[in-house]
């Protein structure tokens, strides 16, 4: 029988972990008192430590939650709320005990007016049923104004539920004491105890430390009490000290809680019930775990990764890097030979009215060998190791980006972060050796290039696709032009205009000027642009004719095919490169992310971070709390059933003959 509160305790615990629930509740016994009608003593007398503030400007503001377990051999109480309260004692009760604040009788000048208040709506809170009451009253106050004797009636009426105890008996004369224990105005059914525990040291109460704080009360009490044996002896009917209370207590708490069993079973049966519905309806009996969770979560994203890898491969990062290249080409090409009429040289001009007589320039022309060695040689000297090896890297990560995103990652904000940082700290580590390794491999295109027909075929097909789509961007950012300025009409205007102010026809002071031509200055900027995008598409036309012609099928005319040899350079050196990054980053990148993913979402997690993990996912947080629930409720379940079979032995045992 007296194992039934700690029984109960461990499994109003489990019940705690299970989560909010009104009906799941047990019951504790709720310790209530005006101030300083020495509650606080009580309970440390009761509990045998001391561990309350107390003093008259000490106050409990909130409710104090102590549970008391008796561990034997282990020497430890178990304290919710207060921890670090007490030595260990081996005869601590099996006890759930909630101290409420103190009514407040006279409010002080610092409170708060509405404390009172609140304090009494908080214990009215907990001092109802099936929760018993402990009722605190000082012996040297009349009954008739004891604040918890009131509050209990109000919520127990008939007092069924109310234990109460008067302190400070030593304040009173004996039979005065023994008249307030058996009280008639106010009958108990759990009777009244009178204690005196007060510690008896002259040097106050904080001075006492860690002594022995209910030894000293019941030395103390006993010293009283067996004073008057007349009042409070064996034969006087009342019931006084510490210890008796101690008792009573455990056993009340003992026959409340047995009282509940029934209804708290039903009520754990019935919440069992809904969990286990929850679960089949909504997750189909599907079995879950935060570790399977995220071992699945894992094995799914490494088999992406897999299937990535098999098409990410040496020809995908050539085609990355010629397009960046390509890029290249043409800013060079705009710079040096699409761009720049040159007017001081006595060479063809390279205007577009007489762009296409380009061919006609003298191959042996000193000017167009050195245009076209410098624009190779910037070229080649642009960067390329660190261009190719940026250009890959970034392309793997936002790969590994789009992974995550389509993976049950993609929900959780932690494991997302741990991948993308996994995959950066590889691609950081390889990026300077594998910069270095392409930029040295490279390095003899610096100085001498050898090319093939083939190559020169190969890229004068190329360059051609280049510059189409370059003109179909030109002409696509025309088309945008046209719609921001309200129509291809009004675009025609303003480009007239600025065509006419160029050459001269129209004499403007400034054709910058907002209201030159009756255009805005946001207009005239947009003609200009439009100026700039007709003369770029033109130019590209009748390079695009230049690299068909017959001419440019030759590598002998390479000085005026540009485009064609810059774009087999170009080849040559993202060739070369890919051979390198493929060693050097690609490679290692495929073997060792896996590997780092096992290390950082696998072996050095912990438990909670793995849960932590899982339940980023709101719906993956609802599915293991079911789960979660329905265990607990069961392992609940199991414990009061096998404490029910105790009890029902144990009534078993008792019954008469
Ligand atoms: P609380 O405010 O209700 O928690 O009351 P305390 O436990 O702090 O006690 C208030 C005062 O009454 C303190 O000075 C205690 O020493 C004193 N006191 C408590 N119990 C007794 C007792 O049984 N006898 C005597 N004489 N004084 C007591």
């Amino acid at each position: 029988m007296m194992l039934l509160t700690k029984k109960m305790i461990e499994i109003r615990n489990i019940l705690q972990k299970v989560g909010q629930s009104s009906t799941l509740t047990l019951p504790s016994i709720v310790v209530i008192g005006s101030q300083s009608s020495g509650k606080s003593s009580v309970l440390e007398a009761i509990v045998g430590h001391e561990f309350l503030p107390k003093g008259t400007n000490m106050v409990t503001r909130r409710p104090i939650e102590l549970t008391l377990i008796n561990t034997p051999g282990s020497n430890t109480d178990v304290f919710r709320t207060i921890p670090s309260a007490c030595p260990s004692r081996p005869d601590v009760p099996d006890l759930s005990l909630i101290d409420l604040p103190g009514y407040i009788q006279v409010v002080g000048h610092n409170q708060p007016l509405e404390l009172k208040q609140k304090i009494s709506e908080l214990c009215d809170k907990y001092i109802q049923a099936p929760n018993v009451i402990l009722a605190i009253s000082a012996a040297d106050v009349d009954l008739a104004n004891s604040a918890a004797l009131r509050a209990s009636r109000r919520v127990d009426p008939r007092g069924e539920r109310t234990i109460g105890v008067v302190t400070k008996m030593d304040l009173v004369d004996a039979v005065r004491g023994s008249a307030i224990l058996n009280d008639k105005q106010y009958p108990l059914r759990l009777g009244y105890v009178g204690v005196v525990s007060r510690v008896p040291t002259p040097t106050g109460l904080f001075k006492t430390g860690k002594t022995n704080v209910l030894t000293a009360i019941t030395k103390n009490e006993n010293a009283y009490f067996s004073s008057h044996p007349l009042e409070f002896g064996p034969g006087s009917d009342v019931s006084v000290g510490t210890t008796t209370l101690r008792k009573k207590l455990m056993h009340v708490l003992e026959q409340t809680m047995s009282a509940s069993l029934q209804t708290t079973s039903d009520a754990i049966q019935q919440e069992l019930e809904e969990a286990t519905y929850e679960f089949k309806v909504q997750y189909n009996d599907r079995p879950l775990s935060a570790e399977s969770y995220l071992a699945e979560s894992l094995d799914a994203f490494k088999h992406s990764f897999k299937q990535f890898a098999e098409q990410f491969d040496r020809p995908q990062m050539h085609e990355l890097l010629k397009n960046e290249l390509d890029q290249r080409v043409l800013d060079l090409l705009a710079a040096r030979y699409w761009n720049k009429p040159i007017t001081d040289l006595s060479v063809p001009i390279l205007e577009p009215d007489n762009l296409a007589d380009l061919p006609k320039a003298d191959p042996e022309s000193l000017f167009w060998h050195r245009r076209l060695d410098a624009s190779t040689s910037s070229l080649t000297k642009l960067g390329v190791g660190r261009l190719a090896t940026t250009v890959v890297a970034s392309s793997i990560q936002s790969h590994v980006d789009n992974l995550i995103g389509q993976s049950t990652f993609a929900n959780h904000p932690f494991a997302r972060q741990t991948i993308t940082e996994a995959a950066s700290s590889i691609l950081n580590d390889r990026f300077y050796s594998t910069s270095d390794q392409v930029e040295n491999c490279i390095k003899p295109f610096k100085f001498d290039i050898d090319m093939e027909d083939r190559e020169w075929t190969q890229g004068r097909d190329h360059v051609q696709g280049v510059l189409k789509k370059e003109l179909e961007a030109c002409e696509g950012a025309m088309k945008d032009l046209e719609s921001t300025v309200g129509g291809r009409r009004k675009l025609k205007e303003v480009l007239n205009f600025v065509d006419k102010a160029r050459k001269g026809d129209i004499i403007v002071e400034n054709e910058n000027q907002a209201g030159a031509g009756g255009f805005s200055a946001a207009l005239l900027q947009k003609g200009r642009e439009a100026a700039f995008l007709r003369d770029r598409a033109d130019i590209i036309k009748m390079r695009l004719m230049a690299v068909k012609s017959k001419q440019c099928a030759s590598m002998k005319n390479k000085y005026h095919c540009p485009e064609v040899f810059l774009d087999a350079v170009a080849t040559k050196l993202a060739s070369t490169a890919v051979l390198f990054l493929n060693v050097e980053l690609l490679s290692e990148f495929y073997y060792n992310f896996p590997r780092e993913l096992d290390s950082r979402l696998g072996r050095h997690l912990s438990e909670e971070e793995v849960e932590r993990f899982a339940k980023e996912d709101p719906k993956i947080k609802k599915h293991l709390e079911v789960i979660r629930r329905k265990e607990l409720l069961e392992l609940v379940l199991d414990k009061m059933e096998s404490l029910r079979q105790l009890e029902g032995r144990e009534g078993q045992r008792l019954k008469p003959g």
